[in-house]
């Protein structure tokens, strides 16, 4: 008698075909960027960035006072604290803040890795300031996908897009 063969069962779990929902690329970089501003110590804001590249994080940055330094939460940066007790306007004295964006902190980061900035995408939860902008050009940063929480702020972008950088506003609300 021949050996009788049961018929091979395949079973697919029913999960794999359905499509997983999944932030899409934007919406996943920005997540991780508004995660990172948490770790944020200023009195006056709090701001995320990343740097990509190939859908790879190559540094993070959040705003602060440098490494070593009281924190702006601790009374480190006088001008924030200025700010924070309304003594000072909007953009008054600013060149006396000790504080570090993020975008500034990122591409720092990256430095400090000795990872080349230039061709990277940033991240950012909001626009870059033109101090930020400047040094974003010379990083070889070619596009920027930012929010906008400073509407007023009108030069760094507009920068960032005269020296032919991509400027992406990113809206979308996140989940
Ligand atoms: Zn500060
Ligand atoms: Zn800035």
């Amino acid at each position: 008698m021949g050996c009788v063969r049961s018929p091979v069962q395949v079973w697919y779990p029913r999960q794999i075909m359905l499509k997983k929902e999944k932030p899409e690329w934007d919406e996943y970089f920005m997540i991780i960027a508004v995660v990172v501003k948490k770790r944020a110590d200023c009195l006056r804001r709090q701001v995320g960035a990343i740097l990509i590249k190939d859908f790879r994080i190559l540094a993070t940055g959040y705003n602060g006072t440098p490494r070593g330094i009281r924190n702006c939460l601790k009374g480190g940066c006088r001008r924030c604290l200025m700010r924070h007790q309304g003594k000072l306007k909007s953009g008054e004295r600013e060149d006396e803040c000790i504080c570090l964006h993020a975008e500034q902190n990122a591409v720092l980061q990256a430095a400090y890795l000795g990872v080349p900035t230039a061709g990277a995408t940033l991240y950012c939860t909001s626009n870059p300031c033109p101090s930020c902008a400047k040094m974003l050009i010379n990083a070889g940063i070619v596009k920027v996908i930012c929010r906008v929480d400073r509407p007023e702020d009108k030069i760094g972008l507009e920068l960032l897009r005269q020296a032919k950088i991509k400027v992406v506003i990113f809206n979308k609300s996140l989940s």
